[in-house]
């Protein structure tokens, strides 16, 4: 790219944060406050930049200043604007449209002037030296959909495997016997949650019509198990028993009934 098509390019992107900037603060002016109050509680479905801290605490700091998304070589970030249907001005991406290429200097991070992006979320110590390290982003959490991934229905597609830059370990391909023809294979990919930073670069490579593998927000994606159930076959889950309560108790209508009133019920208890 030459010099003057990567200025014209810069220029372009403070003109659309200016543009977004000015427009959320115009909207503030101009709508009415349940208005903004319901944009500002909408959908919790929004992806940071890396290193943002916890959702609640994002909105409290971030300034919405557009520093991150100035900072952003690819046009990743963008702050919302009204009929987005997110917090006003905060930066978020769309991983269809631009997934984050994750940066190794991660110039989005050090430029937040508040710590809404906070640097230690990116960082290791190695060897004593604090170093920045993108694949310790958690931006959100890859999911596949299993019935519209084409690899579970057998036809060989590897696309969202090979875009993912932490490939082998954040998505790997698991082989599994094809029963239905009894002759082939199944490569189908595994997100291993432990590993995905939610860049979404698996979700804007994926072939399908709507993707088959999307990033959704941590919060959403992942489920919580319970402090009472615990993995028999794993030594170290027992500890979690130590500061597990033995009170447990399931309050369902069903659980008011005994055992046999319940056997002699009708169906009402089941539902
Ligand atoms: S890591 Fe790079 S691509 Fe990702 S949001 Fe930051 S600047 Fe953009
Ligand atoms: S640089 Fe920080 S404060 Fe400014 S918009 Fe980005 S996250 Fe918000």
């Amino acid at each position: 790219m030459s010099n003057h098509e990567t200025q014209h390019i810069t220029a372009r992107r403070k003109f659309l944060t200016l543009m977004a900037q000015s427009v959320g603060f115009s909207a503030l002016g101009g709508m009415v406050w349940s208005g903004y109050i319901a944009e500002a509680k909408a959908t919790p479905l929004i992806l940071r930049p890396p290193a943002a801290v916890g959702e609640m605490d994002f909105l409290r700091l971030c300034i919405k200043c557009g520093q991150c998304v100035e900072a952003c070589p690819y046009d990743t970030l963008s702050l919302a604007k009204p009929g987005d249907n997110k917090p006003l001005g905060t930066p978020f991406f769309t991983p269809r449209n631009i997934p984050c290429y994750m940066c190794t200097d991660i110039p989005c991070v050090p430029v937040c002037p508040t710590g809404a992006l906070e640097k230690s979320r990116v960082s290791r110590v190695i060897e004593g030296v604090n170093e920045l390290d993108i694949t310790k982003a958690r931006m959100g959490l890859a999911v596949v959909d299993v019935e519209s991934c084409i690899a579970f229905w057998g036809i060989q597609c590897d696309a969202c495997y090979r875009a993912c830059p932490v490939m082998d370990s954040a998505i790997v391909l698991e082989y599994r016997r094809n029963e239905r023809t009894g002759k082939h294979a199944y490569l189908v990919p595994i997100v291993n949650s432990t590993m995905c930073t939610g860049c979404g670069l698996c979700e804007h490579a994926c072939v399908t019509e709507k993707a088959a593998i999307h990033v959704l927000p941590l919060e959403i994606a992942k489920g919580a198990i319970g402090g009472h159930y615990i993995k028999g076959w794993d030594t170290s889950d027992e500890k979690r028993l130590e500061t597990q309560s033995s009170d447990v108790t399931t309050r369902t209508k069903r659980s008011e009934k005994s055992a046999q009133d319940y056997l002699n019920a009708d169906e009402e208890v089941f539902k």
